[in-house]
């Protein structure tokens, strides 16, 4: 069977997270309120209704080209795409066709090969959402016009993705960068973020491209993931059954786990695109495209790998770090925190990552919980604690956690408490007589050449003095209590 070369372009559609909508000041919060509540003539699309670009929406979108490597074009223009669809109240949609805000960038995502790989970028461009239609048990449909305006944004790759697992990741890698610069919300669910993907393949000899495909509006990283595989091996079946491919628009039935046929896909012609006679060309010059570049903040590879050699983070813990930007933030005020105690950045790295995101996953939290749960300053006092020898790292653990539930200050609770490393040799000493005493026979087994058995007794010491024996003392003291086992037994 011949082997098929898999080829996937993403056309990804993000809300502007902006309070209006794009062209009449409607609020854009279109899931709150009563259906048809945030409306004007213009979202309502009545004739002689004039749209008013929302400038704020254009500096966003402006951003997400900067991010994602684009050129800002100094004059983009608005366009007329004329459908028929209820949701649609006007007869056409706005949004650029052939002269985009944004074009010609990339994003590096990690390849199949582990290597890293630059998807293109083809265009960003600027348009508005539709509304929403309602099917009603009884057959009836509903529509709701609140959505009817929302900014959206439409960021078209190359057809540079090579596999389902390329497409989801870099589906994933837009919405990491998206939401980090705040410009959409990342809700997948709420269809703030939802992709269309083209599909196509064709056996390695073939230079031109097959005939594509194009999945609608898949909103799961997962679903992208399947959809496109299971698109992949039907193109596949069909040519190996000496078929051809229609090129058409199908949709993903999640519930069947197939793609299914739509309609035969349009093309730009049947939109009878032509400039938005209504709204005037943007024009920008090089002052403000260098006050958008100059606003941008440090972008979350750049941070991840600058996380890596100013902190020595490994490039797992850095990537975990900057997976969100308030957890980077959260992480940096804390690295401050602990350094100016005398801790590392790898130690912050490593609470953070480990027991901290372990607490709330066990409370189903969201990282905005960071600061709350766990300000800073108690991480670098639980360091501070530790390298002092002031507690024992059992301890340690077990006051991080009262501190992650109770918001209480750490070192307030070692002072409260009394829950100070014991380092006292006549009081574990004591303890270890105690130990000594009640274990007979793993003492038994000690002494006659099983020197592992310590690590028990070493154990039932910590457990008696509720983690707070200074684990290398309680092993000395009870060393010199037993004497040196029998190696020769
Ligand atoms: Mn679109």
């Amino acid at each position: 069977m011949t082997e098929y070369l898999t080829t996937v372009g993403l056309e990804v559609h993000a809300q502007v997270n902006t309070a209006a909508k794009m062209f009449d000041g409607c609020s854009a919060d279109y899931a709150g309120g009563d259906p048809n509540t945030r409306i004007s003539v213009v979202s309502l699309g009545l004739p002689g209704a004039l749209p008013v670009v929302n400038m704020h929406a254009i500096e966003l979108a402006a951003m997400t080209g900067l991010a994602l490597n684009c050129t800002i074009q100094p004059v983009s223009i608005f366009a007329r795409k004329s459908y028929i669809y209820p949701d649609l109240p006007k007869g056409y949609q706005i949004t650029q066709y052939e002269e985009p805000l944004c074009t010609d960038g990339w994003v590096e995502i990690e390849g199949d090969d582990g290597q890293p790989y630059r998807v293109g970028i083809e265009r960003v461009h600027i348009e508005e959402d539709t509304g929403r239609l309602l099917h009603m048990p009884d057959g009836s449909s509903l529509i709701d016009y609140n959505r009817s305006g929302v900014p959206l944004m439409e960021i078209v790759s190359k057809p540079d993705i090579r596999s389902p697992e390329e497409a989801k990741r870099y589906f994933q890698k837009l919405r990491q960068i998206l939401l980090w610069i705040g410009v959409n919300t990342g809700n997948l669910e709420e269809g703030a973020l939802r992709c269309d993907a083209n599909v196509s393949v064709r056996p390695p000899t073939q230079q031109k491209y097959g005939a594509k495909v194009e999945i609608k509006n898949i909103n799961s990283f997962r679903f992208v993931e399947r959809a496109i595989a299971y698109e992949v091996q039907r193109q596949i079946d069909e040519l190996e059954a000496g078929g051809t491919i229609v090129q058409e628009t199908r949709g993903w039935n999640e519930a069947q786990g197939i793609t299914v046929s739509q309609r035969s896909k349009e093309s730009a012609h049947d939109y009878r695109y032509f400039p938005e006679p209504d709204i005037p060309p943007l024009v920008f010059d090089a002052e403000w495209i260098a006050a958008r570049v100059a606003a941008m903040p440090e972008l979350p590879d750049a941070r991840r790998d600058r996380f890596m050699a100013e902190y020595s983070l490994s490039r797992q813990d850095a990537e975990l770090l900057t997976t969100e930007r308030p957890v980077a933030d959260y992480f940096e005020a804390t690295v401050t925190a602990a350094t100016s105690v005398g801790a590392t950045a790898r130690d912050a790295a490593t609470w953070i990552g480990g027991e901290l995101f372990r607490l709330l996953k066990d409370h189903n939290e969201g990282t905005e919980q960071l600061a709350r749960r766990m300000p800073p300053q108690y991480i670098a006092e639980v360091l501070e604690l530790l390298g002092k020898q002031t507690i024992t790292r059992t301890v340690a653990k077990q006051l991080f956690e009262e501190s992650f539930h109770e918001g209480s200050s750490p070192a307030a609770m070692v002072a409260e408490r009394g829950l100070k490393q014991i380092s006292d040799s006549d009081a574990l000493s004591e303890v270890a007589r105690n130990v000594v005493e009640q274990h007979q026979k793993v003492v038994a087994e000690y002494r006659g050449g099983k020197s592992s058995a310590i690590q028990f007794l070493v154990g039932q010491m910590m457990k008696a003095t509720k983690g707070q024996a200074n684990p290398q003392l309680a092993r000395e003291t009870l060393e010199a209590l037993l004497g040196t086992p029998d190696s020769a037994a």
